[in-house]
């Protein structure tokens, strides 16, 4: 009888145990978004089977909000056009992610802003447009005259620095796997879902760490990827991977609401995200705002040791 009534007693005081331990460890949160739609054909998919396969693997996993970071350049027909339409129909939110895809470092900010615009022409003619701009590879200027005179055009435009705070590499893996297919190599597909679930979670881990150690918290992430064969194949798997990790996915509109949106990080340390740029304005070294697999040839070497299937000998 004791026994029992302490057995009630332990089953009623539980709850409020794991509640008080979860009130102190806030929910870790992440948005996903994909940069350059529409990318021409890949090394699987054409472009309107990819944008299929990235929507119905979206709903698959209740994601009903990612932002697509359209490349209005890429835009080269009917069947692009109906692409990031039928993002847009499915709930997606889409943003300027430039007309060309320049370096600002290369044109300067008057044609940088100019390209930016022509962007915004064009993405005038679709629905749910935010007013995010995302910076081709992530760059801003290795300059701070030519930075704050482009920061300064997107203040006049109303337009939002469309950040990333998770860095990742699928554009890489990417090539191997077109690499592969050109010189008729066989993928394995579960070691390229193993080696993909591998390398965007420990970039997620990376910037979470780099969030907590150097901001003193976490912010609401937000995670680069590309409109690529490789997210179309594997995003639902990577939401289930993060959920069991204990991530949330939240919508990119509510993580652009993190207290980080506000902040303008007096840096030029350019190409890691927000959560990089603003540890690097507390003096971290530089060579500890990148994750592991920010690495061309140990990419290269991990796919073919473990992705590449051995040639059958009889
Ligand atoms: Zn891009």
């Amino acid at each position: 009888m004791v026994v029992r009534l302490l057995l009630a007693l332990l089953l009623l005081l539980l709850p409020a145990a794991c509640s008080t331990v979860h009130a102190e460890q806030p929910q870790k949160q992440i948005a996903i978004t994909f940069d350059d739609a529409p990318l021409s054909d890949g090394p699987l998919f054409s472009g309107t089977e990819r944008a299929r396969r990235l929507i119905a693997a979206l709903k698959a996993v209740d994601v009903d909000q990612a932002a697509i970071f359209v490349t209005t350049g890429n835009i080269k027909g009917p069947a692009d056009e109906a692409r990031i339409r039928a993002y847009a129909a499915a709930g997606h939110v889409l943003a300027n992610h430039s007309h060309s895809h320049p370096w600002l470092r290369e044109v300067g900010p008057a044609a940088y802003l100019a390209d930016i615009d022509t962007a915004r022409g064009h993405l005038a003619r679709f629905p749910n447009v935010r007013p995010w701009f995302r910076y081709p590879y992530l760059n801003e200027s290795p300059n701070a005259a030519s930075r704050d005179a482009v920061r300064a055009g997107l203040a006049a435009r109303g337009l939002q620095n469309g950040y990333v705070t998770v860095d990742v590499w699928d554009w890489a893996i990417v090539n191997l796997m077109a690499e592969a297919k050109g010189s008729g190599k066989e993928i394995d597909m579960k070691a390229l879902r193993d080696l993909y679930l591998e390398v965007m979670l420990s970039a997620v881990d990376t910037y979470h760490d780099m969030g907590r150690e150097t901001l003193g918290r976490s912010p609401a992430h937000v995670l680069l990827a590309h409109e690529n064969d490789l997210q179309a194949l594997f995003i639902d798997d990577l939401v289930r991977a993060l959920r069991k990790r204990g991530w949330k996915i939240i919508s990119p509109d509510e993580a652009f609401t993190d207290p980080i949106a506000r902040e303008v990080p007096d840096t030029l340390h350019n190409g890691n995200g927000r959560v990089a740029a603003l540890a690097a304005v507390k003096g971290v070294d530089p060579s500890r705002l990148r994750n592991r697999y920010h690495d061309q040839k140990l990419l290269q070497a991990l796919f073919e040791q473990r992705v590449i299937r051995p040639v059958r000998t009889k």
